[in-house]
């Protein structure tokens, strides 16, 4: 389906119709040269007062490669969700008590073992969908990437559980098992604590239903759901507003409420401009004026000034975080606090610890908190010792090398590689 087919809901804006017909526009021929991602940071200003060296912020190395950042957001975002994993569940108090005052401090030896959930899951099948879709428009010149990646969101789905003839809706397509390598990969048969709300959405896609988007809100959901799996959308596009728009429409698949999907879209916004070494305190700037087109934005800027506040305010506890910036829960909750984090902090082990140590949802808020500081600091900046710890953190890297192939300037075009990554 196309933007121009879609019936626009009463109020929306104009700004927003322009934005997502240009998102399904460009999405349906963009040409192979768009593909070499290199912003211009000189675009960037700072419309809200947040200038990097009012700030105190330490600028990243602009000599990370590309590679590393892409890696490292993959591979962080991962170490992130592993790291909340244990006290996803847990007070501030009852985490002291199980891990001493600071709370957790790293992968192995006392710390979580490294068992990542369901955010990485579905963060891997986000990517895996996204190089399909990427295949299919080099192949086919014509790809809207959505429904290839609530095509791999229905794997995901039975991988939970759920036989394929169930899970896979309109994708069966008469074969009894789903196509590509990933699903094959018996570790991600796991359930790691499912969000109710993308199991619901998925199950219900399957049985029939219409696919959620913008138009068809097939929920009030505003879990954090959306946005822990958003950030391969990055990968899409030179252009940081269709890369929005993207993270936004692949998350309103299951969340239907603005904070749930817009949530998404802004962690896209800001892991792209991270990979192309543009400061965080800058992306948030220029995300502010995206994020002010979109239909029900109020909540999540609120949060995200919040969060540049708090973090004027330094290290604050972790009851502190909680009063001002939500426990996670929420797209939007889940958002500021992974921001605040990386603002607070000079490093990337720094920056995870901040954004788990509290008694809100710990893996969540740790996961989108990696994929930020991974792509800000790169794959380097991840203590080895944790990466040992990471479960699955050789398909985690196969999957974002395989995403630099398929992105990179000769993607694969071999039997092999269609048979890993099917266009569809
Ligand atoms: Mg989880």
């Amino acid at each position: 389906m196309t933007s121009s087919e879609w019936e626009w809901a009463p109020g929306t804006s104009r700004d927003h119709v322009e934005q997502v017909t240009k998102f399904h526009r460009d999405a349906l021929a963009v040409p192979m040269e768009r593909r070499i991602r290199l912003a211009d940071p000189g675009r960037h200003d700072f419309p809200i007062g947040l200038d990097e060296a009012d700030r105190g912020v330490v600028v990243a190395d602009r000599t990370v490669p590309w590679q590393e950042r892409v890696l490292g957001c993959m591979l962080a975002g991962a170490v992130g969700d592993a790291l909340g994993a244990p006290i996803e569940f847990l007070p501030i108090d009852m985490i002291r008590r199980r891990y001493g005052t600071a709370g957790v401090t790293g992968l192995g030896e006392d710390g979580p073992d490294g068992t990542v959930t369901d955010d990485t899951q579905m963060t891997l099948f986000t990517l895996e969908g996204l190089i399909r879709a990427h295949v299919r428009l080099r192949t086919a010149r014509a790809a809207d990437p959505v429904p290839i990646v609530q095509h791999a969101y229905q794997r995901w789905l039975h991988t939970q559980g759920v036989e394929w003839a169930l899970a896979g809706g309109p994708f069966t397509d008469g074969r009894d098992e789903p196509d590509g390598w990933l699903v094959t990969e018996p570790r991600l048969f796991e359930r790691r604590a499912p969000g109710n709300t993308c199991l619901t959405a998925l199950r219900a896609f399957a049985a029939g239903e219409p696919a959620g988007s913008f138009v068809n809100r097939i929920n009030d959901a505003k879990g954090c759901g959306g946005v822990m799996r958003a950030a391969p959308a990055a990968l899409w596009s030179t252009d940081p507003v269709e890369v929005f728009a993207l993270g936004a429409a692949t998350a309103a698949l299951t969340h239907g409420h603005p904070s749930g999907y817009l949530a998404a879209g802004a962690l896209a916004f800001l892991v792209h401009g991270l990979l192309t070494s543009s400061p965080l305190p800058a992306t948030l700037a220029s995300l502010a004026k995206v994020l002010r087109r979109w239909n029900g934005h109020e909540d999540q800027l609120a949060r995200l000034e919040a969060a540049v506040r708090l973090a004027d305010e330094g290290r604050v506890s972790p009851d502190r975080l909680a009063e001002k910036l939500g426990g996670g829960w929420v797209g939007e909750e889940a958002l500021a606090i992974a921001t605040y984090s990386v603002l607070v902090t000079d490093n990337l082990a720094d920056a995870l610890c901040v954004s788990v140590n509290h008694s809100g949802d710990s893996d969540s808020t740790g996961s989108v908190c990696g994929n930020l500081a991974g792509a800000y600091y790169g794959v380097r900046a991840i203590p080895p010792t944790w990466l040992n710890h990471l479960e699955m953190r050789d398909v985690i890297t196969m999957l974002s090398e395989d995403a630099l192939a398929e992105f990179g300037q000769r993607p694969p075009g071999d039997e092999r590689w269609a048979w890993r990554y099917p266009g569809r």
